[in-house]
């Protein structure tokens, strides 16, 4: 039986119906002229599971890099979440978000812009979606440039050096691999089962929506859902946000969740605080949805509903693999078991990136990829290379924008004790905002949490405009070891409003 294999590397050799019809199912996923057919190799060096972040990152640098024969099977789409149903078409849809803030506040500056008809999400969409799939080809040439086999197709464990795949058409092939890596990343987490959930989509379902709602629901108080929340209150939407306890992104400084869910209420989200839904009814004439929920102040539910979204984590993609028949230790909540270096609980098979539950963000699976790809392939300087998973920078497109790296106060309270802390602090109003109108002003906050007699910085936590752009450079200074005297002996650039980081009293 032919199948599927790279893409450009390789010259067409089917001839048969199952050559067209594998082409017709691909030609959703990818453009006609980067369609190719050969037989899939059997054997292989290093065969990585998921074109995802961290799948891509250890498949090409193992190939480009270290000249290892590599295999990468995606089931779905090349990119993964991250270019899919992530990060980049996320970053698209809060770009428009901005800019729909931007033109409302261009009048306190002069402009006399006048909107004419409402947000065109259709047409944004639209183009989103191709820029997407511009990505995915982008991906695909990549994998061929760097001489990596790329097959299509779904991948399951037979034992430590034997995976089945399951081609577009239904075909199976096995692959004997001296080496495997599990990057399967994860999937939304299902809903609860309360009645009438599933009317409601998820983060995948977000990125489907093709005209502009009126009111949506989302659930969830983590990063997604808040970012999703101020999209789509920034775009004109009704938007309600129910969150289980009286605050949301509860993983960050007290001050940053304290103050930005304050500033989702006063920006018109309707923070439905320490409320659950108990119910969601669907009007099958208009297919609008009734959520009921019951919470700290009482019952009540919101009718006429566009979207309800569940975005309440996600869940690593490890049942039905062949994990557990090959060995592969799961812990409770399904994610694999890896030590430092990536190493699963069986040898030659290694696992990274979401589905291994470290810190579940892109550059930290790509960095995973490389540095697997380097240690097993790599000269001998790098045969104890491993990523670093402390005082990682992350970053949450709120409005306003947030940033976060090192120790809450909390958390540095409990390694240190109060005693050895100092910590700095300033909330103020960004110069963008002088020109405005009080109601049209955002906070801005920063805290500087520093240890010890040389205030070693343990934690920055940032809120308000250009933060996620900021915090990457102090990202390395910190990465680096910064003192307080460190911040404090670099000139301040005037007029930011990063200045206030390097002369905090
Ligand atoms: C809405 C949203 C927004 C996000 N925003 C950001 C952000 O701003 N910044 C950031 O750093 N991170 C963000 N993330 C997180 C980021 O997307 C993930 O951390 C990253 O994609 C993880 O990479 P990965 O390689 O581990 O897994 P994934 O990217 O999920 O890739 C796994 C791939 O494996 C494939 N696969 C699964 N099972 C199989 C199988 N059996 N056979 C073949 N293929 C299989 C899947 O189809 C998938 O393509 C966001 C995530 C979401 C959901």
């Amino acid at each position: 039986m032919q199948a599927l294999s790279s893409i450009l590397t390789r010259r067409p050799v089917l001839s048969s119906r199952t050559a067209a019809s594998r082409i017709t199912t691909l030609s959703r996923h990818f453009s006609a002229t980067s369609l190719a057919m050969a037989p899939i190799s059997k054997e292989i060096d290093f065969l990585v599971i998921g074109g995802g972040s961290g799948g891509l990152g250890a498949a090409r640098a193992a190939s480009s890099r270290y000249g290892t024969k590599a295999m990468i099977i995606e089931g779905k789409r090349l990119g993964g979440t991250c270019v899919n149903v992530g990060c980049v078409p996320k970053k698209v849809t809060f770009n428009a978000a901005f800019i729909a803030e931007t033109v409302h506040q261009a009048k306190d500056y002069g402009f006399s812009l006048q909107e004419t008809a409402p947000f065109d999400w259709s047409t944004f969409k639209h183009k989103r979606d191709a820029y997407i799939k511009r990505l995915n080809g982008i991906y695909e040439r990549n994998l061929a440039n760097d001489k990596v086999e790329y097959v299509h197709g779904w991948a399951k464990l037979l034992s430590r050096n034997q995976v089945e795949v399951t081609l577009d058409d239904g075909t199976k092939e096995v692959v004997n691999a001296k080496k495997i890596v599990v990057a399967v990343g994860g999937n939304p987490t299902a809903p609860p089962a309360i009645p009438g959930a599933d009317f409601g989509t998820n983060s995948d379902g977000f990125f489907d929506i093709d005209t502009l709602p009126k009111k949506v629901v989302l659930v969830g108080a983590g990063y997604i859902a808040v970012e999703f929340a101020g999209m789509f209150n920034a775009l004109g939407v009704e938007t309600h946000l129910f969150i289980r306890y009286n605050t949301f992104l509860r993983s960050f400084d007290p001050m940053i969740q304290e103050t930005v869910t304050n500033e989702y209420e006063r920006l018109g989200v309707k923070v439905h605080r320490s409320t659950n839904l108990d119910q969601v009814l669907k009007d099958e004439a208009s297919g609008k949805l009734t959520v009921h929920y019951k919470g700290a102040k009482g019952e009540g539910s919101v009718a006429d509903v566009d979207h309800l979204i569940w975005a309440i984590g996600r869940t690593p993609a490890t049942s039905g693999i062949g994990l557990e028949e090959a060995g592969v230790k799961l812990n409770e909540k399904g994610h694999v078991v890896v030590d430092q270096y990536q190493n699963t609980s069986v040898e030659n098979i290694y696992a990274l990136g979401d589905v291994s539950g470290e810190v579940e963000l892109t550059p930290v699976a790509l960095a995973a990829g490389r540095k697997l790809a380097a240690r097993l392939f790599g000269p001998a300087e790098f045969k104890t290379a491993r990523v670093d998973y402390t005082n990682i920078p992350s970053v949450v497109f709120a409005h306003p924008e947030v940033g976060s790296i090192g120790l809450t106060e909390p958390q540095a309270v409990e390694k240190y004790g109060r005693e050895n802390l100092k910590i700095y602090k300033t909330n103020f109003t960004a110069m963008y905002y002088a020109m405005m109108d009080p109601n049209q002003k955002g906070p801005t906050a920063y805290k500087l949490i520093c240890a010890g007699p040389e205030e070693k910085v343990v934690g920055l936590h940032i809120l308000g405009l250009g933060s996620g752009e900021m915090l990457q450079g102090f990202g390395v200074a910190i990465k680096m070891g910064a003192t307080k005297a460190d911040f404090d002996s670099c000139v301040a650039i005037h007029p930011t409003s990063a200045e206030e980081l390097v002369t905090l009293r």
